[in-house]
């Protein structure tokens, strides 16, 4: 048993069951052994648009220059990105930006990351930006008092989830206790409250699992009635459904590269889990903001002139056009990131809609 399996083992033993969101927390997050928290995992357990090629940072920030430029380009603005990873988009977004100096001169860039591993590989990767960028460890008020236009590439889905499954028409609360000395999921003896949990779900049959990702929605509502309130444009892309959730789990752990046991090796895998981007939108609807799409990804950079860009890069180097042909069909390819993966965007009420998501 690996260190951190043991004290989540010692601390169910001590507290009673823990909730799936709770133990996603612990395995990705907790400070000595957490998964996120002790390493870099991009590249060997999963690859990430960034990753694949810098055509994707520099659509997303110029996404955002003309979402600024739509609002009258307000003189203060806050760049904002979730989990930025290595870093890489953000490097690549600035480096657009260049182009437009207006936008960089009126930015605070912030990066909003928990892990002190990455952290400090992004603020290598940076620190040639010349940009002056701090940084959180999570997303708070004092990102409140400016436009915000923010960005999120793979972050919702880190985040933790709730899961409930259907029995005998009530919903229990799926919770990780600790069996002949093992982690196991068990399910809450007593259902939830049905008021709890949405109504329009009560169709699910025996079985059926619901998912929900409390900490998502409210930090949604919150980044919404920012945007709303100030002004400013979020964009988050991610893999997940657009259309109303099923009825499984998708809660999945992946360990150098291949899909494991959630509860085999907490710290040792990643776990991820579909983002729901119809709650998503409902939340930031809360917030009082407009929201946009789902689109899929394909669409979306295709619609902000991908094609073109990777037509210019491979014309400025020869040798690179073979890769660059590649790195552009895994972006927008049907069966590669180019439909499993989805944008949605977030506006203040009442204006026209963002780039690539106009109808
Ligand atoms: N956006 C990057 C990295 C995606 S991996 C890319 O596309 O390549 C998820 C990122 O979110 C990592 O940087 C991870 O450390 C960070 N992260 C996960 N959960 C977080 C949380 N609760 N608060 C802040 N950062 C988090």
């Amino acid at each position: 048993m690996t260190a951190l399996k043991a004290r989540i083992a010692e601390l169910i033993a001590a507290q009673g069951p823990i909730s799936v969101a709770q133990f996603m927390a612990l395995a990705l997050h907790d400070p000595e052994s957490g998964y996120y928290a002790t390493r870099d995992p991009l590249g060997r357990d999963f690859t990430t648009a960034p990753e694949i090629s810098q055509m994707f940072g520099e659509l997303l920030g110029l996404w955002c220059a003309q979402a600024w430029a739509d609002q009258g380009a307000p003189k203060k603005l806050r760049l904002v990105e979730l989990g930025p990873g290595r870093g890489s988009l953000m490097a690549d977004a600035l480096r657009a930006l260049k182009r437009v100096p207006a936008f960089l001169a009126a930015a605070e860039i912030v990066l909003v990351e928990a892990s002190p591993v990455l952290r400090q590989t992004q603020e290598a990767r940076l620190s040639g930006s010349g940009a002056n960028i701090t940084w959180k460890s999570h997303f708070d008020e004092t990102l409140a008092d400016r436009p915000l236009f923010l960005l999120a590439n793979e972050f919702f889905d880190a985040l933790p989830i709730r899961q409930y499954v259907r029995r005998q028409d009530r919903w229990h609360e799926r919770m990780v206790v600790v069996e002949k000395g093992e982690l196991a999921f068990a399910l809450a003896p007593i259902a939830t409250p049905p008021g709890a949990l949405p109504a329009v779900r009560a169709d699910a049959p025996e079985g059926g699992v619901f998912e929900i990702a409390p900490s998502s929605l409210s930090l949604m509502e919150e980044i919404a009635r920012i945007i709303a309130a100030q002004g400013g444009a979020g964009l988050i892309v991610d893999y997940g459904y657009g259309e109303g959730a099923g009825h499984g789990e998708t809660l999945q752990a992946i360990h150098n590269g291949r899909f494991a046991d959630v509860l085999a090796g907490p710290g040792t895998a990643d776990l991820s889990a579909h983002v729901d981007f119809v709650a998503l939108k409902e939340a930031a609807r809360r917030g009082g903001a407009a929201a946009f799409g789902p689109v899929p990804q394909g669409a979306f950079l295709s619609a902000l002139g991908l094609s073109a860009r990777a037509a210019q890069l491979a014309k400025a180097d020869r040798g690179a056009a073979e890769t660059v042909q590649a790195a552009l069909q895994r972006l927008i390819g049907e069966s590669q990131m180019g439909r499993l993966f989805q944008a949605l965007a977030v506006a203040p009420p009442g204006i026209s809609p963002p780039p690539g998501f106009e109808r």
